[in-house]
């Protein structure tokens, strides 16, 4: 066990639903520390960037185009193992399968409109909090 931090992003439909709070407060409640927050509008080229790993899968254009249809909120979450934690608040990929009381379970709509995204582990949490923050907009809590 250790002290992680992960990319969150609350995606477009998550924000379009007023879902941000309810998000963050489940992200509070489970002790998860938000160090870092941002909202932007995604362009075609950072989507595909972020994406890119699935740069050859079948949905790859439909999730660009998803992720660019609305603004975002990206954070940083920091907290024992935060990493899993995260992704077992987010439930499966698939809302179908997310296991009861997650918010992709309560939430999402489809496999694509899943309402959050989650760093599956620590290179890509690295990567994925680099991609949209420098570390002077990350901010340790003292208190
Ligand atoms: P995650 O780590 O749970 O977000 O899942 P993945 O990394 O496998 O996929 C990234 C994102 O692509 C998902 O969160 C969905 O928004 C989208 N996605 C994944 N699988 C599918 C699929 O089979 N069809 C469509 N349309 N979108 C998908």
């Amino acid at each position: 066990m250790a002290i992680e931090r992960t990319l969150s992003i609350v995606k477009p439909d998550g924000v379009q639903k007023n879902l941000i709070g309810e998000v963050y407060r489940r992200f509070e409640q489970a002790g998860l520390r938000i160090v870092a927050a941002r909202m932007i509008q995604l362009g075609q080229a950072q989507a595909e960037a972020f994406y890119a790993v699935h740069r050859e899968r079948p949905f790859y254009r439909d999730l660009v185009s998803y992720m660019i249809s609305g603004p975002v909120v990206v954070q940083v979450l920091e907290g024992e193992s935060a990493i899993e934690r995260n992704r077992e608040i987010m439930g499966a990929t698939d809302p179908k399968k997310a296991a009861k009381g997650t918010i992709r379970a309560d939430f999402a709509a489809s496999i694509e409109e899943n309402v959050v995204h989650g760093s599956d582990g620590p290179d890509t949490a690295r990567n994925e909090i680099a991609f949209f923050f420098a570390q002077s907009d990350i901010c340790p809590r003292r208190r």
